[in-house]
């Protein structure tokens, strides 16, 4: 072995969750499934690697993920792989696979899980993440499901709490509006060529819709003045988009109309959106607009993977995004603290009653805290003051001889033995 040390940081651009983090990734899997419950939607899990060309092909080779941002490898065997820079083109590979056309539709399904993107890690932008995404696949094309996906989304935000969330919503048509469209914004900027950046330059050549997402202020500010490609829909585009609309209305959705969301996959068509929450700077005199997550129609996606003609809708959230988003706005989802027990062992004999005691305990839907491996009583006072306790099990020699132990209130100091066989219904009339 060298001596050399070893690297002991996680790899850069991906970050541990740790146990002190966990509740609120608890709460938003919970919210998940809360949602994903409400509006019929079920889990699907697909694997992590998956075969190159179904990102080239479906996500498309003129977009940054594909361009740029795959983790593409090459088995012993010589295959092609990929780790999965998002979910929507493996949930339509599965859909293919499994012929899940033949089961009700649309179907919907939901999934969360790690993604990765070989991004410049900054806040909120990491290598490895994680996405939640809602999908509805299949049966008619109706506006109507754009707008249940939509809604599944604002209420799991609703439900961790956020508030003034804000829907940019947008058509971009289909392929024969957007290739008019397409014309006028090239043209557009042919001529604010100088004031745009490197890449909008080469965007400009294969993949024009491209500009209008790019983050450089420069191109920011070209882009305000840009064509809206909502001019431009076709009659089935406008009547698609407006029906969408009005649906919205009905649902009271907090959406406004964003010409120039185009997002940045090349299967969505018509319907287009994100979502934003607002975040209050500390001292409360600024505020900025976050985006989670986004989504849209991708009615083409299943005849670019060479099946048949399949609509579908779907989105998704970043939640290291909505992580952030909830420490940001301060919003509180830590549990109501509940009363906890903790018991405490001295010597041998003890400490095997004691371990019995715990078992009893949990038969009975009570968890019971210890630290038990430690051996003086102070030690274990200490850890129970540090857990929070409200209750000290004490188990020494006296109590084990007499079948005993002393329930201390560990915030009064007041104790009270009463018999092992009866203590657990004693805590249970305390809680
Ligand atoms: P962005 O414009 O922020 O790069 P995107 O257009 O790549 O996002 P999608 O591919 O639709 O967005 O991903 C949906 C959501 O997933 C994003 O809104 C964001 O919350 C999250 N996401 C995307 N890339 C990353 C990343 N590298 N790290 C963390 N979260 C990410
Ligand atoms: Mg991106």
């Amino acid at each position: 072995m060298s001596k050399k040390n070893i690297n002991l940081s996680s790899v850069k651009g991906t970050h541990d969750i740790l146990p002190h983090e966990q509740f609120v990734w608890e709460k938003l899997r919970k919210g998940i499934r809360h949602v994903a419950e409400i509006y019929s939607f079920s889990r699907i899990d697909t694997p992590i690697l998956e075969n190159l060309d179904l990102f080239q092909r479906g996500v498309g080779e003129a977009t940054d993920i594909v361009e740029k941002q795959m983790y593409t490898l090459t088995t012993k065997g010589g295959d092609k792989l990929v780790l999965r820079p998002e979910g929507t083109s493996a949930i339509a590979r599965a859909y293919i696979q499994h012929g899940l056309s033949h089961m009700s539709q649309p179907l919907k399904v939901y999934y969360d899980g790690p993604f990765f993107r070989y991004e410049q890690p900054q806040a909120g932008r990491y290598r490895q993440f994680n996405q939640v995404g809602f999908e509805i696949i299949g049966g008619e094309n109706d506006p109507i499901y754009d707008v249940q996906v939509m809604i599944t989304a604002l209420r799991l935000l609703e439900s961790l709490k956020f508030k003034n969330i804000s829907i940019h919503l947008n058509s971009i048509g289909c392929k024969a509006c957007r290739a008019i469209y397409k014309k006028k914004l090239l043209n557009y900027y042919k001529n604010n060529k100088k004031e745009i950046c490197k890449d909008c330059n080469r965007r400009m050549l294969d993949n024009p819709l491209r500009l209008l997402d790019c983050k450089d202020e420069h191109c920011e500010a070209v882009k305000k003045e840009a064509p809206s490609i909502i001019d431009d829909l076709c009659t089935p585009c406008r009547k698609h988009f407006k029906e969408v609309l009005e649906y919205a209305e009905e649902l009271k959705l907090p959406y406004q109309i964003d010409p120039f969301i185009v997002r940045g996959l090349d299967y969505y068509n018509r319907t287009v959106f994100e979502f934003f929450v607002e975040i209050e700077s500390a001292d409360g005199e600024k505020t900025t607009s976050l985006a989670l997550g986004g989504g849209g129609r991708y009615d083409y996606l299943f005849e670019i993977l060479g099946h048949r003609n399949t609509p579908a809708i779907g989105m998704a959230f970043g939640m290291e995004r909505i992580v952030e988003a909830i420490k940001a706005c301060n919003i509180n989802l830590l549990p109501r603290q509940k009363n906890k027990i903790f018991l405490i062992a001295i010597g041998i004999e003890a400490k095997k009653k004691g371990l019995s005691l715990i078992e009893e305990f949990a038969g009975s839907g009570i968890n019971v805290s210890e630290s038990i491996g430690k051996n003086s009583l102070g030690a274990q006072l200490k850890a129970s003051d540090k857990e929070g306790a409200s209750w000290a099990l004490i188990l020494g020699q006296k109590e084990v001889f007499k079948e005993s132990v002393i329930i201390r209130d560990l915030k009064t100091g007041v104790q009270e033995t009463v018999l092992l066989k009866k203590v657990v219904a004693e805590i249970k009339k305390r809680l």
